[in-house]
C-alpha cells in the first residue's frame, strides 16, 4: 500500500515512512492509494475475532513495511483487558430499542482518543528504535487530546512529550489526569494564556526549521493518518455486536469536531462494511452540519467559536474535512487544492451545493448530519439516566440527540461513546442533581503530587526548556 497527498503531490510514500509526518509537502493530508476491499467470506472470518486480532487483519491491509509478527505482537500489547476495561474492549449497550452505545472510552484517559493513541504509541516506540531515532513531541492541548498522548508516550523508549496546556483552564479533573504524571519523558507546560496562545508556541517553534530539525520536533495531531487507521477496527467491531448476518446494515452516529472518528467511519465504509448512514453529530459549533445541510463549508472565526458543554468539539475548522472532499470530489487532488489552500485561504469559505458529487453524497457516502445544543446535552443526559439508567457524558448526549433524529425502522443505529462523564462534572451536576460515578482507579487523583512548569507565553522560554531537557 502506498500513501498520497489530498492535494495531488506526485510523491507515493510508504506507512512507515509517513507515521511519524504530519502534513505532506504540500500541505495536503495523507490517504492510502485505494480502499482495500472486503468481501463477505472476510467479514464472516473477522466476525468471530478478538479486537486485537481483529485491529491485526484490518491494519495489514494498510501496513505492508512492518513485519506481520511484529505488527501482531503490537496490536496484542496494545489492545487488552488491562487497559481498555473489558476482553471485548469496545462493548456494546442497548439504550431504547435499536438504539446502542458503543463504549470507545474505558482506556486510560476515559476517552476515545485512546483507541488510537494507545496504537500510536507502540508504533512510534517501533519504529524509532528500528531507526534508531529520537522523537520530541509538543503539543498544544486543552484537556482530552494531551492526555491520551501523553499517558500512549509514557516511559516509551525513544519519545519525549512537551505538552502546553492554558494554565488552570482545565477541569480539575483533566489537570490531575496530565500532571500527575511522574514519567521522566513526560513533559507538562502550563502556559500563562488561553488554548490559542499554545498553539501559537507550537506553530512558532514548529516554523523555526533548524530548530526543529535539531531537536527532532514532531506532533501527534489528529490528522495523523496511523491515529485514523486505527479508529477503523472500531466501526467493524461495533457492526459485529449489533448484527448476527452480513447482510444486515448499521447506521453509526459520531459526535464530531475535527471530522477524524467519522471519517473512520467513511473508510469502513469505503472498504465495504454495511453501514447504511453516518450520523454527524455536531454542538453549536455547527461547521459540519452546516456543510452536509447545504454544501456550504464555512471556516469560522474565534468569535464565533463557541465554548460549549461539549468542548471537545468546539472548533472552528474541522482539520480532517479535507481527506472526504477529496473522495467526494473523485480524488481530484487539483481541485483539492484550490478549495482548501486558495479559496479558503482568501474567502474563508467554499460552496459545493451546485455540485452534482454533493447532491448525492448522502445517496453515495451515507452522510447525514444534526446539531445538539446545551439545553439538548441537559435533557438527554437527564432522559437517558431516568429511562436506561445510563449516565452518558456531554459529547455522547449531543451523538445520542442527533441518533434519535435519523433512525430507520429495522436499522440498528450506534452512537459512539467519546467520553466518560466523570471528565465532564459540571455538566453532569447541571443534569441530575448529582455527580457522576468515578471509576475506582481515579479515586482522589486531585490530590496527588503534580509535575508541572507554569510559564508565561514565552516562545523563547519554552524553546530553552526543551532544549535543556532533550539529552
Ligand atoms: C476529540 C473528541 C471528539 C471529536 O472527535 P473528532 O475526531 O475530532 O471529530 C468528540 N468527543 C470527545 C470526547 C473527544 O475527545
Amino acid at each position: 500500500m502506498r500513501y498520497l497527498s489530498t492535494r495531488g503531490h506526485p510523491e507515493r510514500k510508504q506507512f512507515c515512512q509517513i507515521l511519524l509526518e504530519g502534513l505532506a509537502p504540500d500541505g495536503g493530508l495523507y490517504l492510502p492509494e485505494h480502499y482495500p476491499q472486503v468481501d463477505d467470506a472476510t467479514l464472516t472470518k473477522w466476525r468471530g475475532l478478538r479486537y486485537a486480532d481483529l485491529a491485526f487483519e484490518v491494519l495489514s491491509l494498510y501496513i505492508d513495511d512492518i513485519p506481520a509478527a511484529d505488527l501482531k505482537a503490537i496490536c496484542a500489547k496494545t489492545y487488552t483487558e488491562e487497559v481498555f476495561g473489558t476482553p471485548q474492549i469496545v462493548p456494546l449497550r442497548p439504550l431504547e430499542s435499536g438504539l446502542y452505545l458503543e463504549a470507545l472510552s474505558n482506556g486510560p484517559t476515559l476517552a476515545f482518543k485512546d483507541m488510537a493513541m494507545q496504537l500510536l504509541g507502540n508504533l512510534f516506540e517501533y519504529e524509532l528504535a528500528r531507526r534508531g531515532e529520537e522523537l520530541n513531541i509538543l503539543g498544544a492541548t486543552s484537556g482530552d487530546t494531551g492526555s491520551a498522548a501523553e499517558y500512549a508516550m509514557r516511559g516509551k523508549k525513544g519519545v519525549r512529550v512537551f505538552m502546553t496546556s492554558p494554565n488552570g483552564r482545565m477541569s480539575p479533573f483533566q489537570q490531575a489526569q496530565m500532571f500527575s504524571l511522574q514519567d521522566e519523558n513526560i513533559h507538562n507546560i502550563a502556559v500563562e494564556g488561553v488554548f490559542d496562545d499554545c498553539q501559537d508556541i507550537v506553530k512558532a517553534v514548529s516554523n523555526d526549521l533548524e530548530f526543529k530539525r535539531q531537536y527532532k520536533i514532531g506532533t501527534v495531531n489528529s490528522i495523523n493518518w496511523a491515529r485514523l487507521m486505527a479508529q477503523v477496527v472500531y466501526y467493524f467491531a461495533g457492526y459485529f455486536q449489533a448484527t448476527t448476518s452480513n447482510t444486515e446494515k448499521v447506521s453509526f452516529a459520531v459526535p464530531s469536531g475535527n471530522f477524524g472518528n467519522v471519517c473512520a467511519g467513511h473508510v469502513a465504509r469505503s472498504m465495504g462494511l454495511p453501514i447504511a448512514k453516518l450520523v454527524v453529530a455536531t454542538n453549536e459549533n455547527d461547521v459540519l452540519d452546516e456543510f452536509f445541510r447545504t454544501g456550504v463549508y464555512r471556516v469560522r472565526g474565534s468569535a464565533d467559536t463557541h465554548e460549549t458543554s461539549s468542548p471537545s468539539m468546539d472548533i472552528s475548522k474541522a482539520s480532517n474535512f479535507e481527506r472526504f472532499v477529496f473522495d467526494l470530489l473523485g480524488r481530484d487532488g487539483a481541485r483539492v487544492k484550490a478549495l482548501f489552500h486558495d479559496q479558503l485561504g482568501s474567502q474563508g469559505q467554499f460552496d459545493l451545493s451546485a455540485d452534482p458529487a454533493f447532491q448525492s453524497a448522502a445517496q453515495r457516502y451515507g452522510f447525514a448530519s444534526g446539531k445538539s445544543t446545551h439545553a439538548d446535552r441537559l435533557a438527554t443526559i437527564r432522559d437517558t439516566y431516568e429511562r436506561f439508567g445510563t449516565m452518558i457524558d456531554t459529547h455522547t448526549a449531543d451523538g445520542v440527540k442527533v441518533a434519535r433524529e435519523q433512525m430507520q425502522p429495522g436499522v440498528p443505529m450506534i452512537v459512539l461513546e467519546t467520553a466518560l462523564p466523570i471528565k465532564f462534572a459540571a455538566t453532569i451536576e447541571e443534569a441530575l442533581g448529582r455527580s457522576p460515578d468515578r471509576p475506582a482507579r481515579f479515586e482522589g487523583i486531585e490530590a496527588l503530587p503534580k509535575r508541572v512548569l507554569v510559564v508565561p507565553a514565552d516562545v523563547a522560554m519554552i524553546k530553552r526548556y526543551i532544549v535543556e531537557n532533550v539529552h
